[in-house]
């Protein structure tokens, strides 16, 4: 039976290690490194994930700026926020915390953080040097670099590999294959228009699946001893649930039990990493603005 790879304990064991270097920090040159968060809109689950955010930054040290902004703000409002953190020396990091309004270019947005402070990676700047060869970006975006986070941490080779991804969107699927790439792994991706994809699944040693579908991969979609980590988060119907539905990933856990060397469960695996590594980004951030090793 595949060994369940707990996402809640190494991003508990990166927290303390954040959290050791930020007050390091603070003591040998008195800096306190700062994320700043630009919220758009009323979205519920945005507004968790914000708080969730700031709630994570408080626990280790880190100072959090908030700035909500009403739905029907403009583009220029909302860049406007965003230089004024790029020109403010206390803050480190910033997110914007996505989606935008519709009636908002992302584009826009994004391009305006400053790619010194750009900790969630999503710069085309930062993802285009994720691309190219002996290029490094400054950031990485968080989810993916969580995944690779638990393959290194739990001592997994990636180098001659074959790796394969599921789904291709710029925040999850997209970066994951470029992170494989870089560390030597032989990559293929899957995505909505793929014909037969388990055929490319079982040939994988390494799977990341992030396409947001419950139950799509299969234990027969799996090669006997592969790594699979799990990125999807999906409600299902559950009406034993007190909310009346439950959160899964994207592959059938029991069944891959069986076929998997390694696993990451739902919810436990990539979602508490995701976080650790957004600190973990601000953390580094701080240290090169400041020069400190
Ligand atoms: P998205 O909808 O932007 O992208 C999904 C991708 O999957 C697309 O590229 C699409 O081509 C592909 N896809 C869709 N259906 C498919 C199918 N049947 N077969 C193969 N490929 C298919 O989603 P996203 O933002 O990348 O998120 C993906 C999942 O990961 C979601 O469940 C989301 O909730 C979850 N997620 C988790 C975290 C976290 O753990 N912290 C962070 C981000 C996203």
């Amino acid at each position: 039976l595949a060994k369940v790879i707990d996402g809640k304990l190494v991003s508990n064991q990166i927290k303390d290690e954040v959290a050791g270097e930020v007050a390091g920090m603070k003591e040998a040159i008195g800096v306190i490194p700062g994320l700043a968060v630009i919220l758009v809109g009323s979205r519920k689950d945005s507004q968790t994930y914000v708080r969730n955010k700031k709630k994570a930054c408080e626990a280790v040290g880190i100072k959090s700026y908030e700035v909500n902004l009403p739905e029907d703000s403009t583009e220029e409002e909302v860049i406007k926020h965003i230089l004024e953190f790029n020109n403010d020396p206390s803050v480190h990091g910033i997110l914007v915390q996505l989606p935008l309004p519709r009636h908002m270019n992302e584009e826009n947005i994004l391009n305006a953080v400053n790619i010194e402070k750009d900790v969630d990676g999503f710069h085309p700047l930062n993802i285009g040097r994720l691309a190219m060869q002996g290029r490094d970006p400054l950031f990485v975006p968080c989810t993916p670099k969580g995944c690779m986070e638990l393959l290194y941490r739990h001592g997994v080779e990636i180098k001659g590999k074959r790796a394969v991804v599921i789904g291709r969107s710029n925040i999850v699927g997209m970066p994951a294959a470029l992170l494989l790439q870089k560390a030597n792994a032989t990559v293929s991706i899957v995505h909505s228009h793929t014909k037969n994809p388990e055929e490319v699944t079982r040939q994988a040693d390494i799977v990341i699946s992030a396409a947001g579908v419950a139950n799509l991969v299969r234990g027969s979609w799996i090669k006997p001893g592969a790594v699979v980590i799990d990125v999807g988060i999906n409600p299902v119907d559950d009406a034993e649930s007190p909310r009346g539905y439950r959160l899964v990933g994207d592959v059938c856990y029991e069944e891959a039990c069986t076929e998997a060397s390694a696993i990451t469960p739902v919810p436990g695996g990539v979602g508490p990493m995701t976080i650790a590594m957004l600190l973990s980004n601000t953390l580094e951030s701080a240290k090169r603005i400041h020069n400190f090793k």
